[in-house]
């Protein structure tokens, strides 16, 4: 089945006495394994979308389903317990906790979820040696540059073995080469490890990294390849 299904998903937003259509009727799946860029123009509807599927906003209509479970009908309680297992966060500003070390950020999400100390201590090596920052685990983040950071809240997103990392334009505080390196973490852990990754970016040359490419325009797909 699906990882991520949006079964006509529409949201309108009040600005004023307007009401202004951000997502017209949105219909996508994402199965397993799938490597998928959101792009089109400012304005288009990407973040909106993203704050959807990832339950941090309800649509106006319409369902958003995750692991076969309708997320927009769930009580905020439920759907934060859902969240925390079931999908992985990247920000575009990182969002980590700065008085915790690398380690101890990677570590947080396991902890809540109970997985027992040696476990923990294993997957965080593991994944530490994965986005390549095995001598940083005892830094705090700001010891560490933007694409450092950055790929600590990678390793954060997919330590605890979320269904799919979704990602709201996690390389625009990246200067472009530093960009094109995070794209190409994240698309390895994903030919290696099968990790679903959802993204959305305005940025032609990440578009190019994906393997499928959704253009919204005016709150529509414009396209799908
Ligand atoms: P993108 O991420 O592609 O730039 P957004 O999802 O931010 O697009 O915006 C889509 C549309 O919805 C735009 O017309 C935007 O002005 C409108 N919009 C987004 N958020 C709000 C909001 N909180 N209130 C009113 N209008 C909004
Ligand atoms: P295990 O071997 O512990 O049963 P899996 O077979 O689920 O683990 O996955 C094999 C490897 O791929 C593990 O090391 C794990 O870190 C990684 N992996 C699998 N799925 C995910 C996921 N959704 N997020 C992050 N890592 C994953």
């Amino acid at each position: 089945g699906d990882i991520l299904r949006t079964e006509n998903v529409m949201k309108t937003y009040m600005s004023g006495e307007i009401e202004v259509t951000a997502l017209h009727k949105i219909n996508i799946a994402i199965k397993k394994g799938e490597f998928t860029a959101i792009a089109g123009p400012s304005g288009s509807g990407k973040s909106t979308l993203l704050n959807l599927l990832s339950g941090l906003d309800r649509p106006s209509n319409g369902k958003v389903f995750i692991d076969q479970r309708p997320i927009s009908d769930m009580s905020g309680n439920q759907l934060s317990d859902f969240r925390r297992d079931h999908i992985g966060f990247i920000f575009q500003s990182y969002n980590l906790i700065p008085v915790l070390t690398v380690k101890e950020n990677i570590e947080y999400i396991m902890l809540i979820q109970g997985i027992p100390e040696g476990e923990r201590a294993e997957r965080v090596n593991d994944v530490l040696k994965d986005v390549g920052l095995t001598t940083m685990g005892n830094r705090r983040p700001a010891q560490l540059s933007g694409g450092q950071q950055q790929r600590v809240a990678i390793a954060r997103a997919v330590v605890s073995r979320p269904s799919i990392i979704l990602a709201d334009e996690p390389t625009a505080n990246l200067d472009s080469v530093t960009a094109d390196n995070l794209i190409d973490m994240m698309r390895s852990l994903n030919e290696t490890k099968g990790i679903t990754f959802l993204f959305s970016t305005h940025d032609k040359r990440i578009m190019d990294h994906s393997k499928r490419l959704i253009i919204l325009k005016d709150g529509n797909i414009d396209s799908d390849t």
